[in-house]
């Protein structure tokens, strides 16, 4: 045997894992269409309102392009009708067009044949301004689960790849907190992509966006995506809204304490922590990752 044979073999270095490339997503909508406001606002005074959605996402363009990220912008088809041209700079920086649905109604609050009309139009506009397909949808209000289980076979029907319409947690306005917490297939062909949580304490925390992530320390949601990343090395879903980064945007009347607390509350600070989002993890678009596709 020679010499350099019986020299014992060195130990091969473990490769060091990739950081996971998280999925970053906007839901393009402007601030008079929340649906905590539907009972202030009725959907014939949208027209009359001010809208500010275009400087908004605007921002969210050049924080992105700073960053040099792409992300999913779940577009509402209202919106795109409106600002084609907004439309078409999503797409041409690179980004995901996706769709939010047409009027920004409930699942839950309309027939099947309602929802499968409201989220064919938003696809049909979506997919006619840019000449792209739109293979993502979110429902508003993570409004689908397992009372209409039926909204799944119109997603899969109106010709979605993905939808990403639940967030497995306890809210009182929505929430599936026994639903499954990452991508999974509902149907063949038609994958789920949940909002991400975090396991803890025998219960899912929210760790993807909403209000939790202005209202809680930054460093609380720097953590759970850490966490998720590392213990159930799973991609998050994270998303957020224009007018969140907008905090001089007209204050609606009539509403709640609640509801006004969870709108307004720190604003002001979503623009610097979403820049710090960006800084400490790396982002892409849905289809990127979910789908494993260029999605040009
Ligand atoms: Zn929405």
């Amino acid at each position: 045997m020679s010499a350099v044979l019986a020299t014992p073999p060195l130990p091969i270095a473990a490769a060091p894992a990739l950081p996971i490339v998280n999925a970053l997503t906007v839901d393009v909508e402007d601030y008079f269409q929340v649906s905590a406001f539907a009972p202030h606002i009725a959907r014939s005074e949208w027209d009359a309102r001010e809208c500010r959605v275009e400087r908004n996402v605007e921002r969210i363009l050049a924080l992105l392009a700073d960053a040099s990220a792409t992300a999913t912008f779940f577009t509402l088809g209202w919106i795109a009708e409106r600002y084609p041209d907004l439309v078409r700079r999503i797409a041409d920086a690179g980004h995901e067009l996706a769709s939010h649905g047409h009027a920004h109604a409930r699942a839950s609050a309309q027939s099947r044949n309602e929802f499968l009309a409201d989220i064919r139009l938003a696809k049909a506009i979506l997919e006619d301004i840019t000449g792209r397909d739109v293979r993502g949808y979110r429902a508003p209000s993570f409004s689908v689960g397992a009372a209409n289980p039926w909204a799944f076979d119109a997603i899969a029907e109106a010709g979605y790849r993905y939808s990403s319409s639940i967030y497995p947690i306890r809210h009182d306005h929505y929430g599936s907190p026994d639903a499954p917490r990452f991508a999974h297939e509902v149907q063949p062909g038609l994958l789920e992509l949940p909002i991400a949580t975090m396991r803890l304490l025998h219960r899912n925390w929210p760790a993807g966006g909403g209000g939790y992530f202005r209202l809680l320390p930054y460093a609380l949601s720097r953590w759970s995506i850490s966490r998720i990343n590392a213990r159930d090395r799973q991609p998050v879903m994270f998303y957020f809204h224009p007018w969140e980064l907008d905090p001089s945007q007209p204050r609606v009347a009539g509403t709640g304490v609640k509801t006004r607390f969870r709108h307004y509350v720190n604003l002001h600070r979503m623009a610097p922590r979403l820049t710090r989002l960006l800084r400490d993890f790396r982002w892409s678009r849905a289809d990127r990752i979910f789908l494993g596709e260029a999605g040009e």
